[in-house]
């Protein structure tokens, strides 16, 4: 790699030598594998677990985020493509129901060259914030089975202010548009998504009209939509001090439904437990 623009932030650095805002170099940085891993939506963890691989860093920085010590500070072990793809190639996967790639947008070009060509018996889902170049989804999904990004925000100062991403909703548009295009259908297998999109809001304290505002988009623009609306906010520090309320989450439950928004998943308040967050 001689200059990275992966993502977005289009840093141009040479990541042997330097880095670049997600603050990861040229090799794939693994902080921590979780076998038959059951915190996904049951179509993605399926019966088995997924084997869920979390990578180090990102090119956001969520001040919300629930897996700051590996996000933001970033530590694992390095792989290159190659030994990533033995890494995978490794395991018995079999015993799981998918391959749950978190966070792995920074990684993107040195992923696809790691499991380019494979015929592997589960599908990959590639686990994302949604902030991606459309250029860079397009290569992705010859790797990808599934695509589970993120939607996070409508408005830039509210994306700017939480994760340093004023342009969030203009790249994340139109990479959940892609994507959508590039699997239009979603095929499931023994109640497994094999392949297709699914995608996830997670829903903010205090800002429910933005979540409408998301909604509303999705309606408008994806085909088929399929969603995950997550209620499971934490407040671990930041500017959010304090979980949704019961009664934000039913008004945008209430929203959705209004829109024909009704494929997919919606949580529990149960859901909002740091025990639900794995521990790194
Ligand atoms: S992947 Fe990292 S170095 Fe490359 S453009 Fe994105 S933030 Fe910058």
């Amino acid at each position: 790699m001689e200059k990275c623009f992966d993502c977005p932030r289009n840093c141009g650095v040479d990541r042997e030598k330097t880095i670049g805002f997600c603050k990861e170099p040229n090799k794939i940085r693994v902080a921590k594998i979780i076998e038959n891993f059951m915190w996904e939506e049951p179509c993605i963890s399926g019966d088995k677990g997924a084997l869920a691989i979390f990578f180090s860093g990102c090119n956001l920085k969520c001040s919300f985020c629930q897996n700051k010590e590996i996000s933001h500070i970033g530590k694992g072990e390095f792989y290159t493509p190659a030994q990533f793809r033995e890494l995978i190639l490794s395991y018995d996967l079999t015993k799981f129901s998918s391959i749950d790639l978190v966070t792995p947008t920074h990684f993107s070009s040195l992923l696809i060259e790691a499991l380019s060509g494979l015929n592997l018996p589960i599908p990959i889902v590639w686990n994302s914030s949604g902030y991606e170049k459309v250029d860079m989804i397009e290569k992705v999904a010859s790797i990808a089975d599934v695509f589970l990004p993120d939607f996070k925000y409508f408005d830039s100062s509210l994306a700017l202010s939480l994760s340093k991403a004023g342009d969030y909703f203009e790249i994340a548009s139109r990479a959940v548009c892609k994507m959508r295009q590039l699997k239009p259908n979603n095929i499931f297998k023994e109640g497994v998504l094999v392949e297709g999109v699914l995608i996830r809001h997670l829903a903010l304290p205090g800002q429910v009209n933005d979540s409408k505002k998301i909604l509303a988009f999705i309606k408008e623009n994806i085909k088929n939509p399929y969603i995950s609306l997550m209620s499971q906010f934490i407040p671990l520090g930041g500017q959010i001090d304090r979980r949704l309320y019961p009664l934000e989450y039913k008004s945008l439950l209430s929203y959705a439904s209004k829109l024909g928004l009704n494929d997919g998943y919606i949580q529990d308040f149960e859901s909002a437990d740091e025990s639900f967050i794995p521990d790194f």
